[in-house]
């Protein structure tokens, strides 16, 4: 357990699609998983894509995130195993979708997927749970933003990463200001990094000049071997853990740890 037995929210969040959030939450969960950490993905996104990069099948997806959010159904009996020992899962549906305009109109709108936990003690069940954001700064967004310790921000090396990024962040104060004083940026991941081209590392120059010792050192390459875990149902760890990129989840996964002094230096 981290912080005196507080197990830490982290949201996994960028409103870019494909910028590695599904990837970062799976695999960092993973690795976590391997030494001992108790972990809980929360699938927010739509798009299921946690669920379905965990080989949970939408046939097993009974109760769902979107039950969550809406208060149908207590977060307990939303939460599955998956093949990953000690790696729990709140999958999601297209269901999802529609959650956006109905939770415009409920009481406590921001504060829904909070209170979900707070009813929980998820964080006393588990050393870590992982929001996996969908790629926007909807109402889900502000829900997991609301709900979590920390924002964990996978950033792609190219050209418009820091176009986003700024919007991204002035969204995060604006949320501390007003709903989650407590909220605090966990880190920047650099992913997708291309060594042989000069943008990636430019980029990555410049987030690292920008936001300093916020980025982590550990850079996530571009690896084939994590684009065709999915489809084999398994976080890229399990389909080949010796690969570039499941190697950096794990360099990951031991920064982040370290600096919660969750793991010995
Ligand atoms: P997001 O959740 O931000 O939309 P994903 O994690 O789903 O992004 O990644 C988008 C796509 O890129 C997926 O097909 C994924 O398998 C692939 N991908 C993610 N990280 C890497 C990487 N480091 N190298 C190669 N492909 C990657
Ligand atoms: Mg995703």
């Amino acid at each position: 357990m981290t912080q005196s037995g507080k197990g830490r929210i982290i949201a996994v969040a960028n409103q870019k699609g494909g910028v590695g959030k599904t990837t970062t939450a799976i695999n960092l969960a993973t690795a976590m998983a391997a030494v001992d950490k108790h972990v809980l993905i929360v699938d927010l996104d739509p798009q299921g894509n946690a669920s379905t990069g965990l080989g949970i099948d939408r046939a097993s997806r009974e109760i769902t995130s979107y039950d969550v959010v809406m208060g149908a159904a207590d977060l307990q009996d939303a939460v599955i195993e998956t093949e990953v020992p000690l790696v729990e899962l709140i999958p999601s549906t297209v269901d999802l979708s529609g959650a956006d305009l109905e939770l415009a109109e409920l009481p406590q709108r921001n504060f829904r997927l909070r209170q979900a936990f707070d009813l929980a003690e998820v964080s006393s069940a588990y050393d870590y749970v992982l929001i996996d954001c969908p790629p926007s700064l909807s109402l889900l967004t502000i829900n997991a933003f609301v709900a979590a310790d920390q924002v964990l921000v996978p950033l792609q090396c190219e050209f418009f990463a820091l176009e986003g990024l700024s919007l991204l962040l002035k969204t995060i104060n604006q949320v501390q200001a007003s709903l989650n004083p407590q909220l605090s940026i966990n880190g920047i991941v650099l992913t997708m990094f291309d060594r042989r081209n000069r943008l990636s590392e430019q980029v990555a120059s410049d987030v690292r000049q920008y936001l300093g010792s916020q980025v982590y050192e550990t850079m996530i390459p571009r690896n084939v071997r994590i684009s065709e875990a999915p489809s084999h149902g398994m976080p890229a760890l399990i389909y080949d853990h010796r690969c570039p990129g499941s190697q950096a989840y794990i360099s990951l996964a031991r920064e982040l740890l370290t600096r919660d002094g969750a793991l010995a230096a």
